[in-house]
């Protein structure tokens, strides 16, 4: 076991525990998760030395000047190199304490107790870090793996639905790329899952992060297997950024459009194609769009950092829980499928 890999999945903050001595423990959450659980994480880190700074909940935070607050908190607070920072939230948190916790004096220990189910499932596993710079994405940022990550399952169930559905998204598209069995559960355990049936939920963010765990390993030799990630994300970026849907719900309408390209280029059969928009549908997540000229999509997966000028990059269906990468999709393609999706 590796930093990054040690996953703890409880029902609870009650087991958390720390490996080692640190001087102080700064926690960063945003107001939202404060509200809700510092009080109950702070009890059960069992340590005098703990401060905390709150954002504000969203997007935004993920900037320059938030950033620069934080590291200003931490000198004003005498953190050290033998100080720890913990983050307490979803991926927006994380991201920002990762990009903290791996800069201030050269990098001190992190650990990650994310509470969205994107967090649990992608954004805390994998080791990157990041900060926006204006409208430019994610373009600041390190990779930097916590000692452990620590799930308390129980706070999924405080989450919007909006945002757990969202997740689900990138849950549903584990199985797609990785894992077909993993499809048929979540197709026979729908109820359970929308219920947030503890083992349910247990299961499946067990199930995802160790698929991106093992998918993240692999590429440091396979150089090109962390792209199968990406399913769905290059339609569904440009969806994301006109449309304003939240992630998942542009990722799941990004990921139909994948599975129509490659029903067409006769990759998957008629059957598992049902399958799959039979998924989505039984767990309401958006599959296709309206009012948005198929055109902005393409300019803007045109300027995605993924494809070249004249031939698109994209992770296609190939089978049963199997994806492959291309990269010669051709632009008619592309537009063709969106406009059938629409
Ligand atoms: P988020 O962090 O903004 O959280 C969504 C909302 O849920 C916020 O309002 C938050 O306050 C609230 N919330 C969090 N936990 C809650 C809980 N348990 N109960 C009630 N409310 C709660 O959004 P997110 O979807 O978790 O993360 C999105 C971010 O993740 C983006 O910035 C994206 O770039 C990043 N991301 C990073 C990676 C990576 O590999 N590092 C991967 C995917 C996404
Ligand atoms: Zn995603």
């Amino acid at each position: 076991m590796e930093k990054g890999d040690i996953v703890y999945i409880e029902k609870d903050f009650e087991n958390f525990s720390l490996k080692k001595y640190y001087d102080k423990i700064l926690i960063i959450t945003d107001k939202n998760v404060k509200k809700l659980y510092i009080d109950d994480f702070v009890k059960n880190i069992k340590y005098d030395n703990v401060l905390v700074y709150d954002i504000e909940p969203g997007e935004k935070s993920k900037c320059l000047n938030v950033y620069e607050d934080i590291l200003k908190f931490c000198i004003m607070n005498g953190l050290s190199r033998k100080s720890l920072i913990i983050s307490l939230g979803g991926g927006v948190v994380g991201d920002l304490s990762g990009f903290v916790a791996s800069t201030y004096m050269r990098g001190v220990d992190l650990i990650h107790c994310p509470t969205t189910l994107l967090a649990q499932v992608d954004s805390s596993i994998g080791g990157k870090t990041g900060i926006n710079l204006g409208i430019y994405k994610n373009v600041i940022g390190t990779f930097y793996q916590p000692e452990f990550i620590y799930v308390n399952i129980n706070t999924l169930k405080t989450l919007q639905k909006d945002e757990f559905l969202s997740g689900l998204s990138e849950v549903i598209k584990y199985g797609l790329i990785y894992d077909c069995y993993f499809l048929d559960y979540l197709m026979s355990n729908k109820k359970n899952i929308l219920d947030l049936d503890e083992s349910s939920l247990i299961y499946i963010v067990n199930k995802s992060l160790n698929i991106k765990i093992d998918i993240v390993k692999k590429d440091e030799k396979e150089s090109n297997l962390r792209k199968i990630l990406n399913l769905g994300h290059s339609f569904g970026h440009g969806i994301e950024k006109i449309g304003k849907l939240s992630h998942g719900y542009a990722i799941s309408i990004g990921t139909h459009m994948a599975f129509r390209l490659a029903l067409k280029k006769k990759f998957i059969d008629k059957d598992y194609y049902d399958k799959v928009v039979n998924i989505y549908k039984e767990y309401n997540l958006p599959i296709t769009f309206k009012g948005i000229d198929s055109k902005y999509i393409l300019d803007i997966m045109k300027k995605d950092k993924k494809n070249s000028y004249l031939k698109f990059s994209l992770v296609l269906p190939v089978g049963y829980g199997k994806v492959d990468i291309f990269e010669d999709i051709k632009e008619y393609e592309i537009l063709s499928v969106i406009e059938e999706v629409k």
